[in-house]
């Protein structure tokens, strides 16, 4: 694309064309591929902190697209929301979470369930369905709404009114746990939180790369410890994304985060994967 007024900003960029060429191309057959099943879910395990064990798994959407391959959700979510694909997507990811958490679940009788972390898109939130679905999912399905934690983004809910918040507050009320997610990048103001229906904050992944090495940046040190305390003080449970090292998880333990997620302990996977760790935690 060419800018109008000279080459200020943006120069001829065939590159940037074929992008754009690509990406018509993949929101044209968006809706399709979910009737055709090109869709799939990988699940990452999340972990407590404290003794390593398998407290649950967030669900990470896929496209395995007929020509392009496997495409991440960063290439393709924003063009669901563009088009309103996400309204039905992102039930059909519920829905597959939701059932993929029963089974979890049968195979660990006696072991407490294993939880499911399901993310939202803002535009679901303003979708009128999404509190009736999400009941509906879970009665059939047959899970207890206490498995289920949804993920909402700490922007998304940034200068939020009532009307947003009032679904999250009903599903709040039947159990479900709401998690703030990417917290940390969004600048809302910390007073806000006591606003919000949340039971976790996903402290963001950019805090928690300064402490890849041993002893990490004490200035880190000092925000994601601030961070803590301000969360346990308003009884609101922290996970960190995005721990890739030893180093990393020792650190957020003795800043008394409670949950991580990231590579060190495993990459999103198939479910079968998650079964295989969380069925050595639950017989020891
Ligand atoms: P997110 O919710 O912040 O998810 C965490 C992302 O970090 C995932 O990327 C995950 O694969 C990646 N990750 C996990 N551990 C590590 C680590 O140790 N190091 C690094 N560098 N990365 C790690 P992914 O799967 O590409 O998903 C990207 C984003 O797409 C997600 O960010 C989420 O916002 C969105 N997304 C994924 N699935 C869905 C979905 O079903 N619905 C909606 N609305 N959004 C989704
Ligand atoms: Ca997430
Ligand atoms: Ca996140
Ligand atoms: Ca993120």
């Amino acid at each position: 694309a060419k800018s109008a007024g000279g080459n200020r900003f943006e120069l001829a960029d065939p590159e940037a064309d074929a992008r754009a060429i690509t990406r018509h191309g993949l929101t044209t057959a968006l809706p399709a591929a979910l009737d055709r099943g090109e869709f799939f879910i990988e699940y990452q395990p999340l972990v407590h902190l404290g003794d390593g064990s398998v407290h649950g798994a967030e669900a990470l959407v896929r496209w395995l697209h007929p020509q392009h391959g496997v495409l991440g959700p960063d290439q393709f979510i924003p063009l669901a929301e563009h088009t309103g694909l996400i309204v039905p997507l992102g039930r059909w990811v519920l829905e597959q979470s939701v059932r993929q958490a029963r089974q979890w679940q049968e195979r660990r009788a006696g072991a407490g369930p294993l939880r499911i972390n399901v993310n939202l898109s803002p535009c679901q939130l303003t979708h009128p369905g999404l509190v009736q679905d999400t009941v509906d999912i879970l009665e059939r399905e047959g899970l207890d709404a206490a498995a289920l934690c949804l993920e909402v983004t700490e922007s998304a809910l940034i200068g939020a009114d009532d009307d947003l918040l009032k679904p999250l507050r009903r599903l709040a009320e039947m159990g479900v746990d709401i998690a703030l997610d990417d917290f940390g990048t969004g600048y809302s103001n910390l007073a806000n939180l006591r606003r919000l229906p949340v039971s976790i904050l996903k402290l963001d992944r950019s805090f928690t790369q300064g402490m890849q090495q041993f002893p990490a940046d004490p200035v880190d040190l000092k925000i994601v410890e601030g961070i803590v305390s301000l969360a346990h003080s308003l009884d609101l449970a922290v996970t960190v994304e995005g721990v890739e090292t030893g180093a990393q998880a020792e650190q957020l333990r003795i800043l008394g985060c409670d949950t991580a997620q990231g590579w060190y302990y495993a990459r999103p996977g198939p479910p079968e994967r998650l079964h295989e760790l969380a069925l050595v935690d639950a017989t020891g």
